[in-house]
């Protein structure tokens, strides 16, 4: 898709497949008159979407005044793509269609955190995903994998990532040599931006800030529509901005950093500490949901902590909304709040909304999401 020839065609259909993602189902007429591309440019787009089966026709609603035009849809069903969110001790897997669907999901364990074990539990896992959702036959468009840490996307490298141990590892191409389709890699934050772009609650804005909280903090920019990745791969992390000086030992190797005073593992850590004995995510889960302490004020000083360094990023780069996600976005407005009353105390002008959007199948559906937006953005192509 690259190359002058082809440049004026790839834009015209990333702009009339964005513009049916956006708008849902219209006519080839009012494609044209919303795009001010000429009919026949649309009808020729059209076809070619349709004899790759990315666009379909959908019924046409009869009404008093005789036929009306035939509206014309994505395809979301008809193409498939999975997407792998790499954990320490397992693999979110998940089966998708075009919208990011979930057709089947999974949980995998893994051995260890050598790329050869991730990969076999990759390869193995897509005839499962495949046949747990009935679609044996089918075939998948692509693979997206998204892994915590500094990747260089558009070469598929990953160049460091301290949860696994992995340093310049050309993953994309190692997945794709093993599997046989295309594949695409990124951070597991900006993954989950990309999914909000497309379809989540970033989908109407072009310049957001995607927030996570889980086993980790990042903070994914997306800046005019696109995500920013920064010149080494190293945008949005915010989790490892310092917030104590000479405070915990951070698994990137440095201390004090905002994730180790701030993430999940440190409100169950410090639970722990605070209440003297052995605890699960359940139980403190449990005493957010009942209100009890020293739950909530962990919460409160984490929330704090974040939405302290959240209103920098917020002077720094002006986001339309800030979308939430990760699993303790599970514990609501006991962390919620503090991060909102935090950054509005600290920020300088913007008050951006803090919107919550999130289900446990939210890190997967960012991985396949990596796939699917290759549909929407031709410029980017994968390693296969
Ligand atoms: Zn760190």
């Amino acid at each position: 898709m690259r190359g002058n020839s082809s440049t004026s065609r790839a834009l015209n259909r990333r702009l009339l497949l964005k513009l049916l993602r956006d708008r849902g189902p219209i006519s080839r007429a009012e494609m044209a008159l919303i795009t001010g591309l000429s009919p026949a440019a649309v009808t020729f787009v059209v076809a070619e979407l349709m004899d790759e089966a990315l666009v379909v026709e959908r019924e046409a609603i009869a009404g008093a005044t005789g036929r009306r035009p035939v509206p014309v849809d994505i395809n979301y069903d008809a193409h498939l793509a999975v997407g792998f969110k790499l954990n320490r001790h397992s693999i979110d897997c998940v089966l998708t269609d075009l919208a990011t669907t979930p057709l089947a999901l999974m949980e995998a364990e893994v051995a260890d955190t050598s790329p050869e074990a991730v990969i076999e539990v990759i390869a193995a896992t897509i005839p499962r995903l495949l046949a747990q959702s009935g679609r044996s036959q089918s075939a998948v468009m692509g693979l997206g994998v998204s892994i915590p840490g500094e990747i260089d996307a558009s070469n598929g490298i990953c160049l460091q990532s301290p949860r696994f141990g992995w340093q310049n590892l050309a993953f994309a191409s190692l997945v794709a040599e093993r599997v046989d389709v295309p594949v695409w890699i990124d951070d597991d934050v900006n993954a989950f931006a990309v999914a909000q772009k497309l379809f989540g609650a970033g989908r109407q804005h072009r310049n957001f800030a995607a927030l996570a909280i889980g086993a980790g903090i990042g903070c994914s920019l997306v800046i005019n529509g696109e995500i920013y990745h920064g010149s080494r791969g190293a945008a949005g992390k915010m989790g490892h901005s310092i917030s104590v000086p000479d405070g915990y030992l951070c698994e990137c190797g440095r201390h004090g950093c905002l994730m180790a005073h701030a993430a999940e593992p440190f409100m169950l850590d410090e639970w722990q500490r605070r209440i003297g004995k052995p605890v699960t995510r359940a139980e403190f889960v449990g005493a957010v949901a009942a209100g009890r302490e020293p739950a909530i004020s962990i919460l409160k000083d984490a929330g704090s902590r974040i939405g302290r360094h959240l209103a920098e990023v917020v002077n720094l780069f002006d986001p339309e909304i800030i979308v939430v996600g990760g699993e303790a976005v599970e514990f609501g407005e006991a962390l919620l709040a503090p991060i909102r009353k935090t950054m509005e105390e600290f920020v300088f002008f913007a008050r951006p909304e803090l919107l919550p959007d999130w289900v446990p199948s939210s890190w997967a559906r960012g991985a396949a999401a990596l796939a699917t937006q290759s549909i929407f953005d031709f410029e980017r192509s994968p390693s296969s």
